[in-house]
Protein backbone atom coordinates (compact mmCIF):
# COMPACT_ATOMS: atom_id res chain seq x y z
CA UNK A 1 0.00 0.00 0.00
CA UNK A 2 1.44 3.80 -0.39
CA UNK A 3 1.98 6.27 2.26
CA UNK A 4 -0.78 7.38 4.06
CA UNK A 5 1.30 9.44 6.36
CA UNK A 6 0.41 13.51 5.25
CA UNK A 7 -2.96 12.04 5.41
CA UNK A 8 -2.74 10.98 8.29
CA UNK A 9 -1.32 13.93 9.81
CA UNK A 10 -4.09 16.75 8.54
CA UNK A 11 -6.79 14.67 9.40
CA UNK A 12 -5.12 14.69 13.34
CA UNK A 13 -4.34 18.04 12.95
CA UNK A 14 -8.02 18.95 11.07
CA UNK A 15 -9.18 16.76 14.23
CA UNK A 16 -7.86 19.62 16.99
CA UNK A 17 -9.87 22.22 14.78
CA UNK A 18 -13.18 20.63 13.42
CA UNK A 19 -15.41 17.91 15.02
CA UNK A 20 -13.65 14.65 13.93
CA UNK A 21 -12.04 16.27 11.15
CA UNK A 22 -14.46 16.69 8.91
CA UNK A 23 -17.75 18.86 7.89
CA UNK A 24 -19.91 16.28 6.69
CA UNK A 25 -19.54 12.79 8.48
CA UNK A 26 -19.32 10.43 6.15
CA UNK A 27 -15.97 11.50 5.07
CA UNK A 28 -14.23 10.04 8.38
CA UNK A 29 -14.42 7.27 6.79
CA UNK A 30 -15.91 5.44 10.24
CA UNK A 31 -17.94 3.16 8.37
CA UNK A 32 -15.18 1.29 6.50
CA UNK A 33 -12.30 2.55 9.17
CA UNK A 34 -8.73 3.44 8.05
CA UNK A 35 -7.25 7.46 7.38
CA UNK A 36 -9.52 9.83 4.87
CA UNK A 37 -7.36 10.71 1.88
CA UNK A 38 -7.13 14.67 2.30
CA UNK A 39 -7.37 16.25 -1.58
CA UNK A 40 -5.32 17.89 -2.66
CA UNK A 41 -6.44 18.40 -6.55
CA UNK A 42 -8.74 16.16 -9.00
CA UNK A 43 -8.03 16.16 -12.68
CA UNK A 44 -11.13 13.82 -15.16
CA UNK A 45 -11.40 10.82 -13.10
CA UNK A 46 -8.83 10.77 -11.46
CA UNK A 47 -7.87 12.66 -7.62
CA UNK A 48 -4.48 13.52 -6.14
CA UNK A 49 -4.46 12.79 -2.41
CA UNK A 50 -1.69 15.13 0.08
CA UNK A 51 0.63 12.28 -0.27
CA UNK A 52 0.65 12.21 -3.99
CA UNK A 53 -1.22 9.49 -4.62
CA UNK A 54 -4.25 9.13 -7.47
CA UNK A 55 -7.48 7.65 -7.47
CA UNK A 56 -9.85 6.88 -9.46
CA UNK A 57 -12.56 8.79 -8.48
CA UNK A 58 -16.03 7.10 -8.19
CA UNK A 59 -17.79 9.56 -5.81
CA UNK A 60 -17.40 11.79 -8.10
CA UNK A 61 -18.32 14.33 -5.02
CA UNK A 62 -21.33 12.71 -4.22
CA UNK A 63 -23.06 12.98 -7.34
CA UNK A 64 -22.29 16.92 -9.19
CA UNK A 65 -19.33 15.77 -11.30
CA UNK A 66 -21.05 14.56 -13.88
CA UNK A 67 -17.55 15.62 -16.53
CA UNK A 68 -15.25 14.80 -14.36
CA UNK A 69 -13.11 17.32 -12.34
CA UNK A 70 -11.62 20.21 -13.21
CA UNK A 71 -13.90 20.56 -16.77
CA UNK A 72 -12.48 23.45 -19.17
CA UNK A 73 -16.04 24.82 -19.66
CA UNK A 74 -16.84 25.25 -16.35
CA UNK A 75 -13.70 25.82 -14.91
CA UNK A 76 -13.85 29.11 -17.44
CA UNK A 77 -17.20 29.68 -16.64
CA UNK A 78 -16.28 30.23 -13.23
CA UNK A 79 -13.05 31.88 -13.53
CA UNK A 80 -15.31 34.69 -15.94
CA UNK A 81 -17.87 34.83 -13.22
CA UNK A 82 -15.38 35.19 -10.53
CA UNK A 83 -13.56 37.90 -11.85
CA UNK A 84 -16.85 39.89 -12.57
CA UNK A 85 -17.58 40.20 -8.77
CA UNK A 86 -18.29 37.09 -5.96
CA UNK A 87 -21.35 38.10 -4.67
CA UNK A 88 -23.56 41.33 -4.93
CA UNK A 89 -26.70 40.64 -2.74
CA UNK A 90 -28.78 42.04 -5.49
CA UNK A 91 -30.38 39.92 -8.63
CA UNK A 92 -28.24 39.19 -11.16
CA UNK A 93 -28.97 37.90 -14.70
CA UNK A 94 -27.51 34.38 -14.37
CA UNK A 95 -30.02 33.22 -11.74
CA UNK A 96 -33.12 33.24 -13.65
CA UNK A 97 -30.46 31.60 -16.68
CA UNK A 98 -29.99 28.61 -14.31
CA UNK A 99 -33.64 28.96 -13.03
CA UNK A 100 -35.01 29.16 -17.31
CA UNK A 101 -32.56 25.93 -17.56
CA UNK A 102 -33.77 23.52 -14.95
CA UNK A 103 -37.81 25.00 -15.95
CA UNK A 104 -37.11 24.04 -19.68
CA UNK A 105 -35.84 20.32 -18.68
CA UNK A 106 -38.55 19.24 -16.06
CA UNK A 107 -42.45 20.28 -17.10
CA UNK A 108 -44.24 20.30 -14.21
CA UNK A 109 -41.36 22.76 -12.27
CA UNK A 110 -43.25 26.45 -13.22
CA UNK A 111 -41.23 28.39 -10.79
CA UNK A 112 -37.80 27.83 -8.74
CA UNK A 113 -36.02 29.28 -6.50
CA UNK A 114 -32.79 29.10 -5.70
CA UNK A 115 -31.02 28.08 -2.10
CA UNK A 116 -27.56 27.00 -0.92
CA UNK A 117 -27.83 22.98 -0.50
CA UNK A 118 -29.71 20.33 -0.85
CA UNK A 119 -30.79 20.70 3.00
CA UNK A 120 -32.45 24.16 2.61
CA UNK A 121 -33.96 23.22 -0.16
CA UNK A 122 -35.79 19.83 0.70
CA UNK A 123 -36.39 22.32 4.29
CA UNK A 124 -37.59 25.16 2.42
CA UNK A 125 -40.26 23.06 0.30
CA UNK A 126 -41.85 20.99 3.99
CA UNK A 127 -42.25 24.68 5.18
CA UNK A 128 -44.10 25.52 1.81
CA UNK A 129 -46.40 22.58 1.51
CA UNK A 130 -47.54 23.27 5.00
CA UNK A 131 -47.97 26.91 4.60
CA UNK A 132 -50.58 26.13 1.23
CA UNK A 133 -52.01 23.62 2.90
CA UNK A 134 -52.13 25.09 6.18
CA UNK A 135 -51.36 21.12 7.56
CA UNK A 136 -48.86 19.77 9.85
CA UNK A 137 -48.16 15.96 8.90
CA UNK A 138 -45.47 14.94 7.14
CA UNK A 139 -44.32 11.85 5.19
CA UNK A 140 -41.03 10.68 4.42
CA UNK A 141 -39.90 6.92 3.91
CA UNK A 142 -37.40 4.80 6.07
CA UNK A 143 -33.86 5.10 4.75
CA UNK A 144 -34.61 8.66 2.18
CA UNK A 145 -31.62 11.05 3.34
CA UNK A 146 -33.83 14.57 2.54
CA UNK A 147 -31.14 16.83 4.11
CA UNK A 148 -30.65 17.56 8.41
CA UNK A 149 -32.93 19.64 8.99
CA UNK A 150 -35.16 18.89 12.09
CA UNK A 151 -38.55 17.71 10.61
CA UNK A 152 -36.20 15.34 8.54
CA UNK A 153 -34.16 13.82 11.30
CA UNK A 154 -36.88 11.47 12.02
CA UNK A 155 -36.60 8.04 12.42
CA UNK A 156 -40.01 5.14 12.45
CA UNK A 157 -41.51 4.94 15.68
CA UNK A 158 -41.78 1.16 17.38
CA UNK A 159 -44.74 -0.50 16.21
CA UNK A 160 -47.12 1.48 14.07
CA UNK A 161 -45.39 3.76 12.23
CA UNK A 162 -47.60 6.79 13.14
CA UNK A 163 -45.21 8.73 15.21
CA UNK A 164 -41.79 9.91 14.20
CA UNK A 165 -38.46 9.91 16.80
CA UNK A 166 -36.41 12.04 17.11
CA UNK A 167 -32.91 10.69 15.27
CA UNK A 168 -30.44 13.19 16.57
CA UNK A 169 -30.05 14.25 19.68
CA UNK A 170 -30.77 18.22 19.73
CA UNK A 171 -33.93 17.13 17.57
CA UNK A 172 -37.15 17.84 19.90
CA UNK A 173 -39.68 15.38 20.18
CA UNK A 174 -42.20 18.35 18.55
CA UNK A 175 -40.31 18.49 15.35
CA UNK A 176 -40.32 15.26 15.00
CA UNK A 177 -43.70 14.22 16.41
CA UNK A 178 -45.16 15.19 12.54
CA UNK A 179 -43.10 13.53 10.72
CA UNK A 180 -44.57 9.97 9.89
CA UNK A 181 -41.98 7.74 8.47
CA UNK A 182 -43.23 4.48 6.44
CA UNK A 183 -41.39 1.64 4.83
CA UNK A 184 -40.17 2.87 1.05
CA UNK A 185 -41.40 1.10 -1.71
CA UNK A 186 -44.92 0.06 0.79
CA UNK A 187 -48.02 1.48 -0.94
CA UNK A 188 -50.32 -0.16 1.52
CA UNK A 189 -48.67 1.40 4.39
CA UNK A 190 -49.52 4.82 2.35
CA UNK A 191 -52.93 4.23 1.89
CA UNK A 192 -53.12 3.18 5.68
CA UNK A 193 -51.67 6.74 6.97
CA UNK A 194 -54.13 8.58 4.80
CA UNK A 195 -56.89 6.45 5.23
CA UNK A 196 -56.38 7.36 9.41
CA UNK A 197 -55.49 11.13 9.18
CA UNK A 198 -55.04 12.17 5.02
CA UNK A 199 -56.86 15.52 5.80
CA UNK A 200 -53.61 16.39 8.82
CA UNK A 201 -51.04 15.25 5.78
CA UNK A 202 -49.56 18.40 4.61
CA UNK A 203 -47.33 16.93 1.63
CA UNK A 204 -45.38 12.66 1.15
CA UNK A 205 -41.56 13.67 0.30
CA UNK A 206 -39.68 10.89 -1.01
CA UNK A 207 -36.16 10.64 -3.17
CA UNK A 208 -37.33 10.17 -6.40
CA UNK A 209 -35.14 7.01 -6.78
CA UNK A 210 -33.32 6.70 -3.55
CA UNK A 211 -29.54 6.71 -3.07
CA UNK A 212 -29.20 7.32 0.78
CA UNK A 213 -30.14 3.81 1.60
CA UNK A 214 -27.60 2.71 -1.03
CA UNK A 215 -29.52 2.53 -4.57
CA UNK A 216 -32.67 0.90 -3.82
CA UNK A 217 -35.32 2.43 -6.98
CA UNK A 218 -38.58 2.89 -6.95
CA UNK A 219 -41.03 -0.59 -7.61
CA UNK A 220 -43.08 0.03 -10.68
CA UNK A 221 -45.45 2.27 -10.34
CA UNK A 222 -44.09 3.21 -6.88
CA UNK A 223 -43.98 6.89 -7.38
CA UNK A 224 -46.98 7.01 -9.55
CA UNK A 225 -49.12 5.96 -6.40
CA UNK A 226 -47.53 8.72 -4.54
CA UNK A 227 -49.19 10.88 -6.72
CA UNK A 228 -52.24 9.32 -6.83
CA UNK A 229 -52.85 8.76 -3.19
CA UNK A 230 -51.44 12.69 -1.96
CA UNK A 231 -53.75 13.83 -4.97
CA UNK A 232 -56.77 12.18 -3.28
CA UNK A 233 -56.26 14.03 0.00
CA UNK A 234 -55.21 16.72 -1.10
CA UNK A 235 -51.62 16.84 -0.12
CA UNK A 236 -48.46 17.77 -2.01
CA UNK A 237 -45.92 15.64 -3.58
CA UNK A 238 -42.35 16.83 -3.15
CA UNK A 239 -39.65 14.60 -5.14
CA UNK A 240 -36.51 14.95 -3.83
CA UNK A 241 -33.62 15.16 -7.03
CA UNK A 242 -31.08 16.19 -5.46
CA UNK A 243 -29.12 13.72 -6.15
CA UNK A 244 -30.81 12.26 -8.94
CA UNK A 245 -31.40 15.65 -10.62
CA UNK A 246 -29.50 16.12 -14.27
CA UNK A 247 -27.26 13.14 -13.40
CA UNK A 248 -29.74 10.36 -14.59
CA UNK A 249 -31.36 11.88 -17.49
CA UNK A 250 -31.43 15.79 -18.97
CA UNK A 251 -34.65 16.10 -16.96
CA UNK A 252 -33.29 13.82 -13.94
CA UNK A 253 -35.34 11.14 -12.78
CA UNK A 254 -38.44 13.04 -14.16
CA UNK A 255 -36.87 12.13 -17.61
CA UNK A 256 -37.01 8.64 -16.34
CA UNK A 257 -40.01 7.88 -14.55
CA UNK A 258 -42.25 11.06 -15.60
CA UNK A 259 -44.47 11.40 -12.49
CA UNK A 260 -45.63 15.32 -12.06
CA UNK A 261 -44.83 16.18 -8.41
CA UNK A 262 -46.15 19.38 -7.03
CA UNK A 263 -42.59 20.24 -5.88
CA UNK A 264 -39.03 19.29 -6.73
CA UNK A 265 -35.87 19.73 -4.89
CA UNK A 266 -32.53 20.08 -6.81
CA UNK A 267 -28.71 20.05 -5.74
CA UNK A 268 -25.42 18.24 -6.66
CA UNK A 269 -25.15 18.51 -10.31
CA UNK A 270 -27.30 21.60 -10.86
CA UNK A 271 -24.44 23.33 -9.43
CA UNK A 272 -21.37 21.68 -11.20
CA UNK A 273 -19.61 21.07 -7.78
CA UNK A 274 -20.19 24.62 -5.72
CA UNK A 275 -22.56 25.63 -3.28
CA UNK A 276 -26.22 25.87 -4.77
CA UNK A 277 -29.38 24.11 -4.90
CA UNK A 278 -33.14 24.92 -5.92
CA UNK A 279 -36.66 23.76 -4.97
CA UNK A 280 -39.35 24.41 -7.57
CA UNK A 281 -42.82 23.07 -9.02
CA UNK A 282 -46.95 24.42 -9.15
CA UNK A 283 -46.52 28.07 -9.96
CA UNK A 284 -49.83 28.44 -7.67
CA UNK A 285 -47.95 26.71 -4.69
CA UNK A 286 -44.56 28.77 -5.33
CA UNK A 287 -46.22 31.72 -5.35
CA UNK A 288 -47.34 31.23 -1.54
CA UNK A 289 -43.52 32.41 -1.46
CA UNK A 290 -42.27 35.60 -0.28
CA UNK A 291 -42.16 38.09 -1.30
CA UNK A 292 -45.08 36.99 -3.48
CA UNK A 293 -46.66 35.72 -0.35
CA UNK A 294 -46.98 35.02 3.22
CA UNK A 295 -43.92 31.75 3.52
CA UNK A 296 -40.75 33.12 4.34
CA UNK A 297 -37.69 32.07 2.72
CA UNK A 298 -34.46 34.12 2.09
CA UNK A 299 -30.69 33.54 1.37
CA UNK A 300 -27.78 35.78 1.46
CA UNK A 301 -26.27 34.01 -0.78
CA UNK A 302 -29.04 32.56 -2.91
CA UNK A 303 -28.35 32.81 -6.56
CA UNK A 304 -24.30 33.35 -6.12
CA UNK A 305 -23.03 34.53 -9.62
CA UNK A 306 -20.22 32.11 -9.35
CA UNK A 307 -22.23 28.92 -8.39
CA UNK A 308 -24.65 30.13 -11.33
CA UNK A 309 -21.67 29.90 -13.84
CA UNK A 310 -20.85 26.18 -12.54
CA UNK A 311 -23.92 25.20 -12.72
CA UNK A 312 -25.10 26.45 -16.33
CA UNK A 313 -21.32 25.73 -17.63
CA UNK A 314 -22.80 21.87 -16.32
CA UNK A 315 -26.29 21.59 -17.63
CA UNK A 316 -24.85 23.22 -20.43
CA UNK A 317 -22.30 21.01 -21.16
CA UNK A 318 -24.94 17.82 -20.72
CA UNK A 319 -26.09 16.94 -23.65
CA UNK A 320 -27.69 13.50 -25.05
CA UNK A 321 -24.17 12.55 -25.59
CA UNK A 322 -23.26 13.17 -21.85
CA UNK A 323 -25.88 10.67 -20.59
CA UNK A 324 -25.10 8.39 -23.23
CA UNK A 325 -21.42 7.74 -21.99
CA UNK A 326 -22.35 7.89 -18.06
CA UNK A 327 -24.99 4.99 -18.86
CA UNK A 328 -22.05 3.17 -20.71
CA UNK A 329 -19.81 3.91 -18.23
CA UNK A 330 -22.21 2.41 -15.57
CA UNK A 331 -22.54 -0.44 -18.04
CA UNK A 332 -19.12 -1.11 -17.87
CA UNK A 333 -18.26 -0.88 -14.16
CA UNK A 334 -21.09 -3.27 -12.90
CA UNK A 335 -20.03 -5.42 -15.70
CA UNK A 336 -16.14 -5.36 -13.86
CA UNK A 337 -18.08 -5.59 -10.53
CA UNK A 338 -20.30 -8.18 -10.91
CA UNK A 339 -17.80 -10.65 -12.85
CA UNK A 340 -14.81 -10.16 -9.98
CA UNK A 341 -17.36 -10.69 -7.38
CA UNK A 342 -18.92 -13.81 -9.33
CA UNK A 343 -15.01 -14.94 -10.15
CA UNK A 344 -14.51 -14.77 -5.93
CA UNK A 345 -17.22 -16.49 -5.62
CA UNK A 346 -19.09 -14.26 -3.27
CA UNK A 347 -23.02 -13.27 -3.18
CA UNK A 348 -24.29 -9.71 -4.10
CA UNK A 349 -26.85 -7.67 -5.75
CA UNK A 350 -25.93 -4.44 -7.92
CA UNK A 351 -29.12 -2.64 -7.96
CA UNK A 352 -29.40 -0.04 -10.35
CA UNK A 353 -30.88 3.35 -10.91
CA UNK A 354 -30.01 4.77 -14.30
CA UNK A 355 -26.49 5.46 -13.96
CA UNK A 356 -26.05 4.93 -9.87
CA UNK A 357 -26.08 1.58 -8.49
CA UNK A 358 -24.75 0.40 -5.20
CA UNK A 359 -23.19 -3.26 -4.00
CA UNK A 360 -24.79 -5.29 -1.66
CA UNK A 361 -23.43 -8.60 -0.93
CA UNK A 362 -25.13 -11.99 0.52
CA UNK A 363 -28.10 -13.83 -1.12
CA UNK A 364 -30.76 -11.76 0.67
CA UNK A 365 -34.03 -11.14 -1.31
CA UNK A 366 -33.69 -8.26 -3.95
CA UNK A 367 -33.15 -4.87 -1.83
CA UNK A 368 -36.41 -2.64 -1.54
CA UNK A 369 -36.32 -0.44 1.36
CA UNK A 370 -34.03 0.18 4.14
CA UNK A 371 -35.03 -2.99 6.54
CA UNK A 372 -33.99 -5.28 3.15
CA UNK A 373 -30.80 -3.17 2.81
CA UNK A 374 -29.80 -3.72 6.36
CA UNK A 375 -30.37 -7.24 6.47
CA UNK A 376 -27.37 -7.55 3.59
CA UNK A 377 -23.96 -8.23 4.49
CA UNK A 378 -22.78 -5.27 5.00
CA UNK A 379 -19.68 -6.34 6.66
CA UNK A 380 -17.83 -7.74 3.77
CA UNK A 381 -17.99 -3.72 2.24
CA UNK A 382 -15.00 -2.62 4.69
CA UNK A 383 -13.08 -5.25 3.15
CA UNK A 384 -13.88 -4.44 -0.32
CA UNK A 385 -13.74 -0.69 -0.19
CA UNK A 386 -9.92 -1.36 1.30
CA UNK A 387 -8.98 -3.95 -1.34
CA UNK A 388 -9.76 -0.90 -3.90
CA UNK A 389 -8.46 1.77 -2.39
CA UNK A 390 -5.69 0.44 -1.64
CA UNK A 391 -5.15 -0.04 -5.45
CA UNK A 392 -5.73 3.35 -6.63
CA UNK A 393 -9.57 3.40 -6.55
CA UNK A 394 -11.81 5.76 -5.00
CA UNK A 395 -15.48 3.91 -3.81
CA UNK A 396 -17.97 5.64 -1.54
CA UNK A 397 -16.75 4.57 1.80
CA UNK A 398 -20.20 2.64 2.86
CA UNK A 399 -22.40 0.41 1.90
CA UNK A 400 -25.31 2.33 2.00
CA UNK A 401 -23.95 5.06 -0.36
CA UNK A 402 -24.07 5.21 -4.03
CA UNK A 403 -21.27 4.68 -6.30
CA UNK A 404 -21.43 7.40 -9.50
CA UNK A 405 -19.75 8.10 -12.88
CA UNK A 406 -18.47 10.73 -14.58
CA UNK A 407 -18.05 11.16 -18.35
CA UNK A 408 -14.19 11.30 -17.51
CA UNK A 409 -13.57 7.47 -16.81
CA UNK A 410 -11.72 6.26 -20.10
CA UNK A 411 -9.52 2.92 -20.84
CA UNK A 412 -6.91 4.06 -18.61
CA UNK A 413 -9.10 4.36 -15.32
CA UNK A 414 -11.27 1.35 -16.41
CA UNK A 415 -7.98 -0.91 -16.62
CA UNK A 416 -6.99 0.28 -13.55
CA UNK A 417 -10.58 -0.75 -12.33
CA UNK A 418 -10.46 -4.26 -13.76
CA UNK A 419 -6.79 -4.97 -12.25
CA UNK A 420 -7.82 -3.81 -8.70
CA UNK A 421 -10.89 -5.79 -8.43
CA UNK A 422 -10.06 -9.50 -8.32
CA UNK A 423 -8.47 -8.71 -5.04
CA UNK A 424 -10.32 -6.60 -3.49
CA UNK A 425 -13.63 -9.07 -4.34
CA UNK A 426 -11.27 -11.88 -2.69
CA UNK A 427 -11.01 -9.57 0.15
CA UNK A 428 -14.41 -9.14 0.62
CA UNK A 429 -15.03 -13.21 -0.37
CA UNK A 430 -12.96 -13.81 2.81
CA UNK A 431 -14.17 -10.97 5.27
CA UNK A 432 -16.26 -12.55 8.31
CA UNK A 433 -18.98 -10.37 10.42
C1 LIG B 1 -27.39 15.13 -0.77
C2 LIG B 1 -28.86 15.08 -0.58
C3 LIG B 1 -29.56 16.05 0.15
C4 LIG B 1 -28.87 17.11 0.96
O1 LIG B 1 -28.14 17.99 0.18
P1 LIG B 1 -26.98 18.85 0.88
O2 LIG B 1 -26.53 19.75 -0.21
O3 LIG B 1 -25.95 17.86 1.33
O4 LIG B 1 -27.59 19.57 2.02
C5 LIG B 1 -30.94 16.01 0.14
N1 LIG B 1 -31.61 15.05 -0.52
C6 LIG B 1 -30.97 14.08 -1.22
C7 LIG B 1 -31.77 13.06 -1.96
C8 LIG B 1 -29.58 14.05 -1.26
O5 LIG B 1 -28.96 13.06 -1.91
Amino acid sequence: MSSTDVSAKLFADAASVIPGGVNSPVRAFNSVGGTPRFITSAQGCWLTDADGNRYVDLVCSWGPMILGHAHPAVVEAVQRAAADGLSFGAPTPSESELAREIIDRVAPVERLRLVNSGTEATMSAIRLARGFTGRAKIIKFSGCYHGHSDALLADAGSGVATLGLPSSPGVTGAAAADTVVLPYNNVAALEDVFARFGDEIACVITEASPGNMGTVPPLPGFNAALRRITAAHGALLISDEVMTGFRVSRSGWYGLDPVDADLFTYGKVMSGGLPAAAFGGRADVMGRLAPLGPVYQAGTLSGNPVAMAAGLATLRAADDAVYATLDANADRLIGLIGDALTEAGVAHQIPRAGNMFSVFFGDADPVTDFASAKATETWRFPAFFHGLLDAGIYPPPSAYECWFVSTALDDDAFGRIAEALPAAARAAAQATA
